[in-house]
């Protein structure tokens, strides 16, 4: 794994289950040493090209929803597993539908406790969220930065818009402030250990990176708007997931309300 020669998805959101996703149905049936998972996981990054999944599964039905979930890893390869890439408007096919028909899944596959998944996929979560925010690099990191805008913005004369002048100036300061929202979080988390600043990062930084694409697309004008593999409109497009990946801003904004600001 660390190598990068053994590659993973997530199998957590299904059809009807992404921001409520402790509704899961996907089930796991007990057969003493092993489980058969049946179900249907959807929007699984990368599923055609994983070797193994983690997945969110239902061990219990008889108890809440929160305590009857399980986390299991199974083999791509395993008998019973089907994926289907879904075509995105971006043109590429980034995710799949997972079928799962009787897939066998050893008791020794299971991360934590049986029934304790949910807190295995919460704390993976804050992690992905802090990923998806910026602070593993990744995403509204990068600043539209004086170079950039003078190479594009100069070349389409689109600088001469005051509008959109005043637009960059605004993000580079908000780009700023969770720049150094980052840093103080990065020194929380050596001290006090991942938790719900998550939420706050993925909200700033998605929403920040969208607004980045969209002003990126804005100083490029019409050129903007070809359409080939490298052209910005497909980043573009792509940015529109990054708020709804690893769980929308909506339920971000309800995390910061409830386990931050202490609302209710
Ligand atoms: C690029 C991309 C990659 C992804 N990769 C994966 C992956 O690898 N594995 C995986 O398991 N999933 C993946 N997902 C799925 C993602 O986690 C879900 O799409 C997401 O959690 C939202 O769930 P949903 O699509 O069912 O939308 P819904 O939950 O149906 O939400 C629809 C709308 O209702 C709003 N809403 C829902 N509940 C509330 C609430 N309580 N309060 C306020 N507003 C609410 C939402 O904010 C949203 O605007 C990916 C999604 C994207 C876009």
């Amino acid at each position: 794994m660390v190598r990068g020669e053994i590659r993973w998805c997530q199998g957590y959101s299904e059809p009807n289950f992404g921001s409520d996703l402790a509704g899961l149905q996907t089930k796991a049936d007990d057969y003493g040493d092993y489980f058969l998972v049946n179900g249907q996981k959807v929007w699984t990054s990368y599923a055609d090209e994983a070797d193994w999944m983690f997945a969110l599964v239902r061990t219990d039905t008889e108890v809440g929803k929160h305590s009857g979930i399980s986390l299991v890893l199974f083999d791509m390869t395993s008998p019973g597993v089907e994926v289907r890439p879904i075509k995105l408007i971006s043109g590429t096919s980034q995710f799949s539908e997972t079928f799962l028909d009787d897939v066998r899944v050893a008791k020794d596959q299971v991360v934590g406790d049986i029934n304790n998944g949910w807190i295995v996929a919460k704390y993976l979560l804050t992690h992905e969220r802090e990923s998806i925010g910026g602070i593993g690099g990744v995403t509204g990191q990068r600043s539209l930065g004086a170079e950039a805008i003078e190479a594009v913005g100069l070349k389409a004369g689109r600088l001469d818009d005051e509008v959109l002048r005043s637009e960059i100036a605004a993000w580079e300061v908000d780009f700023r402030c969770h720049q150094l929202t980052t840093e103080r979080v990065k020194d929380e988390i050596a001290s006090f250990g991942v938790g719900n600043t998550s939420a706050m990062l993925k909200y700033s930084g998605t929403e920040l990176n969208k607004r980045r694409h969209e002003l990126s697309i804005a100083l490029q004008g019409m050129t903007a708007l070809e359409w080939n593999e490298a052209s910005p409109s497909r980043t573009w497009l792509r940015s529109k997931g990054n708020s709804i990946e690893g769980g929308t801003s909506e339920v971000q904004l309800n995390i910061i309300a409830k386990r931050i600001l202490g609302m209710g």
